[in-house]
């Protein structure tokens, strides 16, 4: 019997458990290409599956990890070969198809993207869902037509995984951004990515009126819920708001003021059943837009027996910018 390493979930009477097992290679489901995982990460919504916190995971036993970098073992699909290099994120890996914390992966040759060129496994890792999802956000609100001479743009959730991306990402592009946190502590790391200024979450977690001051031209919403309706009354006349996230909640309890009275657009950003061309954008984007010395300080490296403690300390709001995970010592970077 072939096995290899990985985290597994399994139902339990109450809840469920978790702990990493060895796993039988004749248990993967199914799929036309078969990789060798080599980088993973942990974002908020592994947080949740790891947890049990919300219902993310909706097949067991489940692999969870949403994202992963890998070498193509054995493929059947025509645009993969064995040793291509490629990214998968997202179309319900980790949720309803096992996922990434695990040495072997067996995936649809369709959802794969392949590894930009010169960027390394690990960076692509850095990066993973959320700094794609961070991707996706500015290109929404670019596609809306927003230059940084309409103003300053807001980042809420900014020492996150997507915060933390999109304020370096805004402010390669010459935007005034504004960093909007919890943890005052980080206001040097969020200068040191690009950030002009440093708000208090705070400011933005009370009800607030329906229409505000005018205060930025446009937004990426990590947070949710009153934070995002706050942000949206504060929106300027024709801006837009790219929401992607609810670490504050995920209802939105704010009034239609600032689209009928102020022109705003709310844009909504999914990731996971992205279509191709548009996840194919924003990975070349990302290779090309993205300071790498930058994206170094943003991340930090665990192994994959650390990733259960991590999914707590993820929800705990305790993980600053992204967490890579080293799947097994050797991997090439
Ligand atoms: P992180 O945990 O890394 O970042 C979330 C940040 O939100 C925290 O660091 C914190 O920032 C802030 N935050 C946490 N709790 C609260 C709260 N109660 N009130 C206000 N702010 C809070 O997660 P990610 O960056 O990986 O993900 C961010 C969000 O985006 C998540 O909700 C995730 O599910 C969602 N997401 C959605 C995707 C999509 O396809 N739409 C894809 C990827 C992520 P600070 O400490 O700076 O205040």
């Amino acid at each position: 019997m072939a096995t290899f390493k990985a985290i597994r979930i399994d139902k339990a009477e109450r809840g469920q458990t978790v702990g990493l097992v060895d796993f039988d290679e004749n248990d993967l489901m199914e799929g036309d290409v078969t990789v060798a995982v080599e980088w993973s990460t942990v974002n908020y919504k592994d947080g949740l599956a790891l947890t049990g916190k919300a219902p993310v995971v909706r097949r067991f036993p489940m692999i969870p990890g949403i994202d992963l970098v890998g070498t193509v073992e054995t493929s059947s699909h025509p645009e993969w070969k064995r040793g291509d290099r490629v990214i998968l994120n997202g179309w319900g890996v980790g949720e309803t198809h096992l996922g990434a914390y695990a040495e072997k992966a067996r995936l649809k040759g369709d959802w794969l993207v392949p590894l930009p060129e010169g960027m390394r496994g690990r960076e692509a890792m850095a990066i993973g869902t959320a700094g794609y999802t961070a991707m996706l956000c500015v290109m929404a609100l670019q596609r809306h037509g927003l230059t940084p001479a309409d103003g300053p743009v807001i980042v809420t959730g900014a020492a996150g995984g997507v915060g933390s991306v999109a304020v370096t990402l805004l402010a390669k592009a010459g935007f005034h951004v504004i960093a909007s946190t919890g943890r005052p502590q980080e206001a040097g790391y969020l200068k040191g990515l690009g950030a002009a200024e440093v708000i208090d979450r705070a400011e933005l977690s009370a009800p607030g009126r329906p229409l505000g001051k005018e205060r930025w031209a446009g937004a990426v919403d990590a947070v949710g819920s009153v934070t995002l309706a706050n942000v949206l009354s504060m929106t300027k006349y024709g801006g837009a708001v790219a929401a992607c996230g609810l670490a504050g909640g995920m209802d939105l309890p704010g009034s239609v003021a600032p689209f009928i009275l102020r022109g705003v657009s709310l844009l909504g950003i999914d990731s996971v059943m992205c279509p191709q061309p548009r996840r194919r954008e924003a990975w070349k984007r990302l290779a090309s837009d993205l300071d790498r010395g930058k994206l170094a300080a943003i991340a930090s490296e665990i192994g994959l027996a650390d990733v259960i403690a991590t999914g707590q300390a993820i929800l705990d709001g305790r993980v600053r910018g992204r967490t890579v995970v080293r799947i097994a010592s050797g991997v090439q970077d």
